[in-house]
């Protein structure tokens, strides 16, 4: 079992510090994210080294336009999300449990023969939040780069300064989402908040970092021209304009079943909005 970083005893159990929520998790107990668990006074990661989802992908879906175009990547993830977004489009695997879907046991050293033995460029940590299993992505993109691989982070970067800081140096390219430019949103929502978000997304462009942001289109929740003028303001006012901008169509998902697939006309809006701003490269995306 693999202990995990970053966390502190507090009264009894322990404190995780990976991401914002601080969890306080009791002897036996696991935090909101369902993959770290106390035992015996320290904080497991109960994931490390048991994805519940391999696949090869086009690095266009994650989505990276502008990164190694035309190439595959592997695509890995374990159980697990700090957040909670009720349109959640991969809920099955990011909403449950380590250890209630089926695992396999794959080593950082077994991920890494695999992307060579397959030939692919590059590994995506992905499909559920990755720095929740933090412990096992770090490992993997260490030995990758060792490898002359590349790194992608597909994110929603909920996380603490730190971990984030410890992991950028191995990090090539990254597809944050931004739910809305809007801390009721994010807490009504997905259960977390914005503003460590935007500062992560502005150390991961300081630290270097190939950058794409996605902003999936909920309709009736963020689809309004003044939720994503608020978005594009934010982004030309903190040096995005270069950054691909992605806006996503939303469908039906998870606890949003009886909502509607966004217009395409809301994208065709939305881009015309990202493009006032001075966002020179928007895209649209699931159409
Ligand atoms: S990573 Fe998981 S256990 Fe740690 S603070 Fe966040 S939600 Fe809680
Ligand atoms: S951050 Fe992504 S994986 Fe997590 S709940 Fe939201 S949509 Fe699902």
């Amino acid at each position: 079992m693999e202990k995990a970083r970053f966390y502190a005893p507090d009264d009894g159990g322990v404190c995780c510090l990976l991401c914002p929520h601080h969890c306080f998790i009791k002897e036996g107990g696991r935090g909101k994210c369902g993959s770290r668990e106390c035992r015996e006074g320290h904080l497991f990661a109960l994931s490390y080294g048991k994805p519940c989802s391999i696949a090869i992908d086009p690095v266009e879906k994650k989505p990276l336009n502008r990164f190694l175009p035309g190439t595959f990547c592997l695509s890995l993830s374990c159980t697990g999300c700090n957040l909670s977004c009720r349109w959640c489009q991969n809920s099955s695997i990011s909403q449950v449990k380590a250890g209630e879907v089926e695992e396999m046991r794959l080593s950082p050293e077994e991920v890494v023969e695999i992307c060579l033995g397959r030939g692919l460029p590059s590994i995506a940590y992905t499909y559920t939040e990755p720095l929740t299993w933090w412990e096992y992505m770090y490992d993997i993109a260490v030995l990758a780069h060792e490898h002359g691989l590349k790194n992608i982070l597909v994110s929603a970067a909920y996380v603490e300064k730190e971990p984030l800081l410890s992991l950028l140096p191995y990090v090539d390219a990254a597809n944050i989402d931004i739910k809305a430019m809007d801390e009721s949103i994010y807490r009504k929502w997905c259960g977390a908040s914005l503003s460590p978000v935007l500062d992560n997304i502005i150390a991961m462009k300081d630290a270097g970092v190939h950058l794409e942001l996605t902003n999936l289109l909920v309709t009736g929740v963020n689809d309004s021209s003044e939720m994503i003028s608020r978005l594009c303001e934010w982004l030309s006012e903190n040096g995005f304009l270069a950054t691909p901008l992605h806006f996503s169509r939303f469908f039906p998902r998870y606890r949003m079943k009886d909502s509607s697939t966004t217009p395409v006309k809301t994208l065709a809006m939305a881009r015309e909005i990202a493009l006032s701003y001075g966002i020179k490269d928007v895209l649209l995306g699931n159409i």
